[in-house]
Parts: structure tokens; sequence; C-alpha cells
């Protein structure tokens, strides 16, 4: 569903990306893993073009975003980046709308949906994520994992066809961080194709079907959660694995 090759991108002369490329299957559940600074945010944001690329090719669903480092055309990037929602470690809600404004603005703005349809769908996603009750509550009156579970049910509303994840808990405290991984593992058992950085190394273990370690710029490892984990082939991979405990 996402093909990605030769992707290059620098800050001035800091290589950030040195020719990543990997794939990810319909229905697949992708974990990014890897140091601070391994360039894991700068490739998940070129994904949904939040950032500019320097070369490579990024295919998703059969259409180039950027093929050889060009871009396709303005249209082309919307109808292609809205196949993929994005839920970020800092929730990013927008503080002056209510919990169900925050889901139907982007839809409401970019589909033109009828408030009808609107409103049936925020309150089944909701649901979904099990804050019903809050509706009408403001982000500032929500605990961290309640935001991020409106942050997951917003990103829903536009039916994505992939779901980009960055670090969804390293901003929660422990003990919320179960509730928003539980609704992760639920949109994985439906099948959603997801891509998630995580540091959450039971979350990789568990439901992902397939890791891929990152470091300075690189992809070092891509396999299975149970050869990473158990067996890393790399060097680079074992060190960081070892590090953590
Ligand atoms: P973390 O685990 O800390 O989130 P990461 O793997 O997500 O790290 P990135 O945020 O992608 O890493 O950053 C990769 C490198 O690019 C880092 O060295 C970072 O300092 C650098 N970088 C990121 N954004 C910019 C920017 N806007 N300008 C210059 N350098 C940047
Ligand atoms: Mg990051």
């Amino acid at each position: 569903l996402i093909e990605v090759t030769n992707l290059i991108k620098s800050y001035d002369r800091l290589d950030v990306l040195k020719q990543i490329s990997f794939t990810v299957e319909r229905n697949e559940v992708v974990a990014i893993i890897g140091p601070s600074g391994s360039g894991k945010s700068t490739l998940l944001r070129s994904l949904v073009h939040l950032e500019t690329i320097d070369n490579g090719t990024i295919t998703v669903d059969g259409s180039s975003l950027v093929k050889n480092g060009v871009y396709a055309k303005p249209k082309e990037i919307k109808e292609i980046t809205a196949k993929m929602g994005m839920v970020f470690q800092h929730f990013n809600l927008f503080p002056h709308l209510t919990v169900k404004q925050n889901l139907e603005l982007a839809p409401k703005l970019v589909r033109k949906e009828a408030s009808g349809d609107l409103e049936k769908r925020s309150s089944a996603l909701l649901e979904k994520v099990d804050l019903a009750d809050r509706a009408d509550a403001f982000p500032a009156k929500l605990s961290g994992g309640q935001k991020q579970r409106v942050a997951i049910a917003r990103a829903l509303m536009m039916n994505p066809e992939i779901l980009l994840f960055d670090e969804p808990t390293s901003a929660l405290d422990p003990e919320l961080t179960g509730e928003v991984l539980k609704v992760m593992k639920d949109l994985a058992d439906e099948q959603m194709t997801m891509v998630v950085v995580t540091h959450e190394m039971a979350f990789a273990k568990e439901v992902a079907d397939r890791v891929i370690f990152m470091d300075k710029g690189e992809i070092i490892e891509s396999d299975s959660p149970a050869q990473i984990f158990k067996n890393p082939k790399n060097e680079r991979t074992k060190a960081f694995l070892g590090l953590l405990e």
C-alpha cells in the first residue's frame, strides 16, 4: 500500500534520511523503533508531505506523491495525502473547539459533508474510543489519554486507508498509555493499515506484524517482532535493545 524507494532528506549538511526503502502492505501493522534523532519522525512526516524530501519515490496505493524527487501536482498531493491520517505525540487538538467539533471540522471544511452524516459518524467514533460522554467537553478538560483517543477518532473521521502514529503514548503518564494502546490494538484487529513510531516495545512485540529498526537515518533491520526482539541480526539493533533493559 505504501512503497518508499531511495528516500533522501537532509537539513543543511545533516543527512537525516539516507536512501530509505521499505514497503507497507495493506492491513499490515509496522512498528518503527530506533534511537532519538534517527529520523523516525522525519520519515513519517515525509509520507504525508509535512516534510519535503530531496530525492526518492513515495507511492501510496499506486499513486506517486513524489517520484525520483519530483512531486506530483498540488491536487494530486492532496488526494494522496488524504489517504493517510496522522496522530501526533502532543495530540494537536484545537483547544477552542469541543471534542465533537474537533472531529467534525476537517470533514466539514474539506469534504463539505452534511451535518447529519457528520453527527452520526462522530458519535459512532467517540463510542468506539469510549468517549461518548465527553462529546461536548473542551480538550483542556480531558486527560492526556482521553485527548489522544480524541485525536485518533478525529483522524478516523476522514476515513483514511492508513494511520500513522508518531510516539502516540510518549507524552502520557504511564497509567494512561494502556487505554490508548488498546484503541490502537482494536484498530489493528480490524485490519487497519498502521505505521507506528513507538518506544513501547511490548506493543511492537504484540501488535506489529513487522518491526523496522532505524539508526542514523538508515533502516538497519526490518523483520518480524519475534526475530527483532529474540534474535536481531545487526549489532546496532542488539545494542539498542540491550540498552533498554
Ligand atoms: P526522536 O526519537 O527524538 O523523536 P526521531 O528519530 O524522530 O527522534 P527526527 O525528529 O526525525 O528523529 O530527527 C532526525 C534528525 O533531524 C535529528 O538530528 C534532528 O535534530 C534533525 N532535524 C529534525 N527536524 C529538523 C529541522 N526542522 N531542522 C534541522 N534539523 C532537523
Ligand atoms: Mg520523533
